[in-house]
């Protein structure tokens, strides 16, 4: 049972892997839901930032509460990115994820959340692909520099 969630925004290369939101569970403490959101830095969504975590919290918990576990979505995630390296799909958009329902209602509540600030999605979205663009180059280099050896 989760008796305790925290959410936190954290540097892009702070996350686990690379997407500006994640949640799993405390290894010490599994009662403890951890959700991280990558920080923005443009003042103009210090508000708007906080979507994502939201986003991630709706999801983990439709999730969870219809019995996929965080194992099975790490694991669906992490394969993905192995698969997708070149092109800007998102796990939670194949139909095959298994918390494509809960992303999807997850996406729902956060537009939502972002109209009501009065935020274009647009803006807010092109502001959040910038760490996860710049960490997919990186890694990018830094694969190629690694095969080249
Ligand atoms: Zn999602």
């Amino acid at each position: 049972m989760i008796e305790r969630i925290t959410l936190d925004l954290v540097d892009h290369s702070a996350q686990r892997y690379n997407s500006v939101g994640d949640w799993y569970f405390d290894e010490h403490d599994s009662t403890h839901l951890i959700i991280k959101g990558t920080r923005l830095p443009n003042p103009a969504l210090t508000f708007a930032q906080w979507a994502v975590g939201i986003h991630e919290l709706v999801e983990a918990l439709a999730a969870l509460a219809a019995g996929v576990t965080a194992a099975e979505v790490d694991a669906f995630d992490q394969q993905f990115e192995l698969d997708h390296a070149h092109d800007d799909l998102e796990p939670g958009d194949d139909p095959r994820c298994p918390v494509f329902q809960q992303h999807q209602l997850a996406l729902a509540v956060e537009r939502m959340f972002i109209k009501a600030l009065g935020v274009d999605w647009e803006q807010y979205e092109a502001e959040m692909d910038k760490p996860w663009l710049k960490r997919r180059r990186a890694e990018a280099r830094h694969n190629a520099r690694q095969s080249a050896k």
